[in-house]
């Protein structure tokens, strides 16, 4: 796990696996964690690091339900989770799913956790919509496309984006089982302003972004995303991979079969 401080009072932490983002934001006397880390010996590492700081724990945010995002719980488990109006529906509609994903992603990696994965309290946060950090407030902005839930943060205080599987300098647009090309496209002009605010951008895969850099991403997917389904739709020159032209062929046969 690799850990930076993005400014005094923001850690960005970053997963061995597909380099997925944990956002800690500090703030007067609150702190919350956005998204998380995955291996058992990552998230070990969070209370830490919040101790270290001085910061006390306010609650969890996700910027969307997919398992790889929701597993902070297993560092906090005391901790409140606030999720999207729109993820918390997703999360009531397929109740247990995320922690069986992990369970299987576990077997695949090898992985042996203490205990499993419990969601416990959701708390539905209505998006777009504020929620108070110290004197300041974070704003959540709707995000799906990706999948059909999901919510971004921006903390004006930092002027700092926590964005969710958007704006990925590693992993391509995804469009998965839930996704969707135009809602995605939505997305990206919802969040492009923000953007241009950032000081930094912290995409749910990658390291963080400065706002030239993650704009340049953005013109990057839009394109791609434009010019689906034609199967030569021009991958990003920095995500050309066969991981990520695995996705891509996920992507053709989703936006053939709308
Ligand atoms: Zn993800």
């Amino acid at each position: 796990m690799q850990a930076v401080a993005l400014h005094p009072e923001v850690i960005v932490a970053r997963s061995v696996k597909w380099q997925t983002s944990c956002t800690v934001l500090h703030h007067g006397d609150e702190t919350f964690v956005v998204d998380s880390v995955i291996y058992p010996s990552e998230l070990e590492l969070l209370p830490g690091l919040l101790a270290q700081a001085g910061w006390e724990l306010s609650g969890l945010l996700v910027t969307h339900g997919d398992w790889d995002h929701v597993l902070a719980r297993l560092a906090f488990p005391e901790a409140a989770l606030g999720v999207a109006e729109t993820t918390a529906a997703r999360l009531r509609a397929e109740p247990g799913r995320a922690a069986r994903q992990l369970r299987q992603a576990d077997e695949d990696d090898y992985v042996q956790r203490p205990r499993p994965l419990s969601l416990g309290q959701v708390q539905a946060l209505p998006v777009p919509g504020k929620l108070g950090l110290g004197d300041s407030e974070l704003e959540l902005l709707p995000a799906d496309g990706h999948t059909q839930d999901g919510m971004a943060v921006w903390s004006p205080a930092h002027r700092i984006l926590c964005c969710g599987d958007y704006l990925s300098p590693v992993e391509i647009p995804w469009l998965s089982e839930t996704g969707s090309r135009d809602a995605y496209l939505a997305t990206l002009e919802r969040l492009r302003p923000w953007v241009e605010e950032a000081r930094w951008v912290v995409p749910g895969h990658g390291t963080p972004l400065e706002a030239q850099r993650a704009l340049a991403i953005l013109r990057e997917d839009v394109a791609y995303l434009q010019a689906l389904p034609d199967p030569d739709a021009p991958l990003p020159p920095a995500r050309r991979t066969p991981a990520q032209r695995k996705i891509h062929a996920e992507n053709l046969t989703r936006v053939r079969t709308r």
